[in-house]
């Protein structure tokens, strides 16, 4: 069975929009899709984010393709300069993630499913290379939605200073394929909850309750 959620939180049931309680106005978390990003997937990572990180997330309005990142060369979208353009958002959340189905690349790499800021605000998942084995077929929806949400939890957790991990069990390990990303858990090793944990205290965020 996927662990993935299904259950998605959207803006307007913001929980600081309708009422005067003490609850934040916005989430930590704005999660927004930019270009032909299915609405199923948006959602599923939204919800999942904010049930294993436990801060609210928000749904961000679509935006487009961001076509100012697209390299002539490449035949790509260098993950790079969204991340830099996300980092200008006016949202006031502190972390933004994009999800894309365009092709990313940084200079060293082929490609890339996402990229992080380190410690930084933004993070970018692309569902391109997330929908295909590794032979070229097709993938099962869910396992689909499983890689778009790990991908999405591994990345949004880097701008949170968390580093690559060497625990066998855990969402922060490397993963170079598709495959090594079917293998990884849903969720962060003792060490890595840890210093996500230590990384809310210093950014002074606040955790959700239980
Ligand atoms: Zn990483
Ligand atoms: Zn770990």
């Amino acid at each position: 069975m996927s662990p993935v959620n299904t259950r998605a939180r959207t803006p307007t049931e913001n929980p600081g929009a309708n009422n005067s309680t003490s609850l934040p106005k916005h989430g930590v978390v704005g999660v927004v899709r930019l270009g032909s990003v299915g609405e199923a997937v948006l959602n599923i990572v939204a919800a999942n984010l904010q049930e294993i990180l436990h801060v609210p997330v928000d749904i961000l309005p679509a935006r487009q393709t961001p076509e100012f990142a697209y390299s002539d060369s490449r035949k790509q979208y260098h993950a790079a300069l969204i991340l830099k353009n996300l980092a200008e958002s006016r949202r006031p959340h502190p972390r933004i993630l994009a999800l894309v189905s365009v092709d990313l690349f940084i200079p060293v790499l082929t490609h890339v499913f996402g990229e992080a800021q380190m410690g930084g605000r933004a993070a970018v998942v692309s569902i391109h290379r997330l929908r295909q084995k590794e032979e070229g077929s097709r993938i099962a929806l869910d396992t689909f939605y499983e890689r778009a949400v790990k991908v999405a939890l591994h990345e949004v957790a880097h701008t949170f200073d968390l580093v690559h991990c060497s625990q066998p069990e855990c969402i922060m390990r490397f993963s170079s394929g598709p495959s090594d990303l079917d293998e990884l858990p849903l969720f962060f090793c003792e060490y890595c909850e840890a210093f996500l944990e230590e990384a809310y205290r210093r950014y002074d965020i606040q955790r959700l309750p239980e």
